[in-house]
């Protein structure tokens, strides 16, 4: 499991004071509501989350709480659900930049005419850090704290997210047709090897390896990737079944259907992550079951791109993990969880026929616990267990587009917006307040992108 590379789970410090049973925890934060996500289903009202060096210490019953632990920091959400911050399980986060710059195409027309030359053109390191760190002050506002990211330049990503303090794993993209980054599938490689040892020790970062699609990489180049990730331990991100088009032309090039020939290559293991997985058959979703691996639903992306809806309901009766991503916001063209954690809903009762498939306790559980599971680290994150990294996000349940509140699981999947998530916590670090982004700043970070529109528009 690619999680050794984590700081271990020390034992949490608390500190009894000699007077009175009173334990000092670094915070104390009381909300309306906790949604734990572990156990499933639950709702918890006026329950508290204790914090001590960046892990959660209890979750209690407020009014225990206040008795038994001082807080150097306490903070009251009487309007408001916490719940675990929102994993990204696939997006490209630098490719914000390009929102918007081409829509209404197929996935083919859309890569090959419009986001492949702009890209040629443009896509540098500097384009990479501007363009992530403007996907994440888009994703620290919307309540997502952890990114399954696949692109180039993967230092100039890990730059961005640590100057946010945000988490991610890293998929250092690879593909046998040269880019300004890397002119042969043994370059991506290296380079991505390169990224990995340079960032290995950051607790914030993990590290993948991301063949972009079957279509795109070779039988040599997997072989390769496939002893790399066995060898390292790192997971492998890639996009799989994503249009009909892309399984008839395996069928004709290979004489097999791309998840056919990757387990031929024996990359099907519990560290791959599939993306997409539009068109499978049931002995497909079986296949993916059998070896534990792990998908990606981009459910907004399908849709925009009119690559179809993937079979979610199936893969989840077969036992499949899935997680959500947003896809890139060139794909999207947002970032947005809340959208996709409700589309996910909706797509599945409609493709089902059964207003009762994925329930919201397991729309929000795929967006979270389900996206942790995915990248190999349920065990630090995902849920609000006591141990686990106190990631975490308050959501304002008072306005009246969300009154009233029977049930906020309901709300958090069917009813609310983004612009609703008040405060994210990562690790512990309150890393925005009140909707203020402590670590970045956002207005520079808008200009900077409005610079990258008239450069690209003016050099096409
Ligand atoms: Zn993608």
């Amino acid at each position: 499991m690619p999680s050794n590379r984590w700081w271990p789970i020390r034992h949490v410090r608390l500190f009894v004071s000699q007077d009175n049973n009173v334990i000092q925890v670094d915070s104390l934060i009381h909300a309306a509501w906790v949604v734990p996500v572990e156990p499933r289903q639950v709702v918890l009202p006026e329950h508290s989350i204790a914090i001590d060096q960046g892990r959660i210490v209890a979750v209690l019953p407020s009014s225990e709480a206040k008795s038994r632990y001082q807080a150097q920091q306490q903070m009251d959400l009487p309007q408001h659900a916490i719940c675990p911050g929102l994993v990204n399980l696939h997006a490209h986060s630098a490719m914000s930049l390009l929102r918007g710059l081409a829509d209404d195409l197929t996935l083919q027309t859309w890569l090959q005419q419009h986001i492949w030359p702009a890209e040629a053109k443009h896509v540098r390191d500097e384009f990479v850090e501007d363009g992530a760190l403007l996907a994440i002050v888009e994703m620290l506002r919307g309540g997502t704290t952890y990114v399954n990211d696949m692109y180039f330049y993967p230092e100039a990503t890990a730059r961005a997210l640590l100057t946010a303090g945000m988490r991610g794993t890293i998929g250092a993209a690879i593909l046998e047709f040269p880019t300004a980054y890397a002119s042969n599938a043994g370059e991506y490689i290296h380079k991505a090897l390169a990224a990995r040892d340079n960032y290995r020790h950051e607790p914030l970062l993990q590290f993948a390896l991301a063949p972009h699609a079957p279509y795109t990489v070779s039988d040599s180049t997997f072989e390769q990737i496939v002893t790399l990730a066995e060898q390292l331990q790192m997971p492998v991100h890639m996009h799989i079944h994503e249009t009909a088009q892309e399984v008839n032309d395996s069928q004709q090039q290979y004489g097999m259907r791309p998840l056919a020939r990757l387990k031929r290559l024996g990359l099907l293991t519990p560290d791959f992550v599939g993306i997409h997985a539009v068109h499978l058959d049931q002995s497909e979703i079986e296949l993916l079951a059998q070896h534990a691996c792990h998908i990606a639903h981009n459910p907004s992306s399908n849709m925009k791109l009119a690559s179809g809806i993937a079979p979610v309901t199936a893969m989840l009766a077969t036992g499949v993990n899935i997680g959500i991503g947003t896809d890139s916001a060139a794909s999207n063209n947002r970032l947005d969880m809340f959208t996709e954690i409700r589309s996910t809903a909706l797509l599945a009762k409609v493709q089902s026929a059964q207003a009762d498939a994925v329930p919201a306790w397991q729309a929000l559980e795929m967006a979270t616990l389900g996206g942790a599971k995915a990248l190999g680290q349920a065990h630090l994150f995902g849920s609000l267990l006591p141990g686990k990294q106190a990631d975490l996000i308050a959501v304002s349940l008072d306005q009246a587009e969300t009154s009233p509140c029977y049930d906020p699981l309901s709300h958090l999947v069917y009813c609310v917006e983004r612009q609703q998530v008040s405060d994210v916590w990562i690790g512990g670090r309150h890393i925005m307040a009140q909707r203020q982004l402590n670590s970045i700043n956002a207005e520079q970070i808008v200009a900077k992108a409005n610079w990258w529109r008239d450069k690209i528009r003016n050099q096409g």
